[in-house]
């Protein structure tokens, strides 16, 4: 079974209450469909089904190698690098987040 070799790299142990979106999205008046959060920085990223790719954008900018998702429900991560996804059971909280304005447009 594949392992990941980064969960020293996790800097985000309690999610946000909330957040607004995308930031990159928000910056450039873009829509995303799900969300997900960088787990070295907090960066809010969208995921690869949105135009844009923010999160997956981040990791190339950054080489923070684990995301979480912030959808309702969610509670997975995902490493880049190995490519694995896992629950990681320190993380706690809920964030609410918006609608997708591509759900909602
Ligand atoms: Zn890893
Ligand atoms: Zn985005
Ligand atoms: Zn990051």
């Amino acid at each position: 079974m594949a392992t990941c070799t980064h969960l020293a790299q996790i800097a985000v142990l309690q999610l946000p209450e909330s957040v607004a979106g995308c930031e990159d999205c928000l910056r450039i008046d873009g829509v995303w469909l799900h969300l997900r959060i960088c787990l070295a920085c907090g960066h809010v990223g969208c995921c690869d089904n949105s135009p844009n790719r923010h999160a997956t954008a981040h990791y190339h900018d950054s080489d923070h190698a684990l995301i979480r998702s912030l959808e309702p429900e969610e509670e997975w991560s995902w490493c880049y690098v190995d490519e694995v996804a896992m629950v990681i059971p320190d993380i706690r909280g809920q964030t609410r987040i918006p609608p997708s304005p591509m759900l909602t447009g």
